[in-house]
């Protein structure tokens, strides 16, 4: 499962030119489709040919780094069977490396001086960790699911485990004994609330989805301290007691992806909102200028298209004629990807970069401070 810790590790690497090959390719699902696999790699690596002015050379894979991916996936790939893969090779840094991801992502293959991480940010925003707890009156399940794996994340809580000072219940009037389950219920969903803070704060916040009966969902949503009721992400409705593992993941999945989309709606409504007081700019030219001033706080990004432009090797201003900065064209070299140069950029300056389906003009970015008129 890929982290933002990884992602941090791979944007350490750095090659003297750009020799790093990044290439993210989908597995078929069916074995029979890796037959054709080498010969869909061959194509994706023309699509990395760069030619022109910046370039020191002409730059295309290198046969070493071919003959690694090639090796990577022939021993790999029947265990990832219908996952997008991504591959780092570099043979002058002795770098080759498979990561297999947890949801489909945009093919491409990619040389520069260092990794290509756009595709690897949007695995974790798409397919992020999250934990699931099935609940009903008297039981608890809480899940982890990671990678569209499912593990156990607590051992199964039911009602008695823990004492509440239940001594009287035996000896109830029949009256009351509804009122004492209601109640014993409420203990339930107290105690489930305890566990699922216990692991988010074990491991982390992560989203949270509820399942199990209608009615139990509010009851154990109206428990739920605020720091877990701003991880809830989402419900499904199911008799807890006729759920699998499998069944669980599938149903929480869908919830996750309508949370997605839902969040990816409402970042885009929200920054359409924002007031015209110069803190937010849109299209490339006005986000390349915000991130060479490390004025960017959120940059919303697409998922697909790669625009080639020029980084200064001085100052590291981006700009896509190379004279964007006092230095000149003489110190440009070229970089086969200025959004994925202005989202690293970003995240260096401790900014956000979120991936949308079509970000407002392009691509857009909400900034620490106005710039210049000139600038946007
Ligand atoms: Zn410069």
């Amino acid at each position: 499962m890929i982290s933002r810790a990884e992602v941090e590790k791979l944007l350490e690497v750095r090659a003297a030119g750009p020799s790093l090959l990044s290439l993210y390719v989908q597995v078929p699902l069916d074995p029979a489709g890796l037959r054709g696999l080498a010969a869909h790699i061959g194509e994706l690596f023309a699509l990395a040919v760069r030619d022109g002015p910046g370039a020191p050379a002409a730059v295309r894979v290198r046969a070493a780094d071919a003959q690694a991916v090639r090796g990577l996936l022939a021993s790999g790939a029947r265990d990832w069977l219908g996952h997008t893969v991504a591959v780092f090779a570099c043979a002058e840094l002795g770098l080759a490396e498979a990561i297999p991801l947890p949801c489909p992502l945009p093919e491409r293959a990619v040389l520069a001086a260092r990794p290509h991480v756009r595709p690897l940010l949007l695995a974790i925003q798409r397919c992020p960790a999250y934990r699931v707890a099935v609940a009903d009156r008297r039981h608890t399940w809480l899940f982890s699911i990671a990678g569209g794996q499912i593990s156990t994340a607590a051992l199964p809580l039911a009602e008695g485990m823990r004492s509440h000072g239940f001594s009287g219940w035996y000896g109830l009037q029949a009256h009351r004994v509804n009122e004492r389950i209601i109640q014993l219920a409420r203990h339930h969903y107290r105690d489930t609330a305890a566990l699922i803070e216990q692991a988010s704060r074990a491991s982390g916040p992560e989203p949270l989805v509820l399942g199990g009966h209608q009615d139990t969902i509010p009851q154990l949503l109206a428990v739920l301290p605020p720091g877990l009721r701003d991880q809830f992400a989402g419900s499904f409705a199911a008799d807890p007691h006729t759920l699998t593992p499998a069944k669980v993941r599938d149903l929480a999945s869908h919830v996750i992806q309508d949370w997605q989309t839902a969040h990816d709606q409402h970042a885009a409504a929200e920054f359409r909102q924002e007031p015209p007081d110069g803190r937010t700019v849109t299209g490339l030219n006005a986000c390349l200028a915000a991130a060479n001033r490390h004025a960017i706080r959120l940059l919303l990004v697409p998922a697909g298209g790669l625009v080639p432009g020029y980084a200064c090797q001085q100052c590291g201003a981006l700009s896509s004629t190379g004279d964007g900065c006092p230095h000149g064209t003489a110190q440009s070299l070229a970089v086969p990807d200025l959004i994925e140069e202005a989202a690293v950029a970003t995240l260096t300056d401790h900014g956000r970069v979120r991936t949308l389906p079509d970000p407002p003009g392009g691509i857009a970015a909400r900034l620490r401070y106005p710039l210049p008129d000139q600038l946007r």
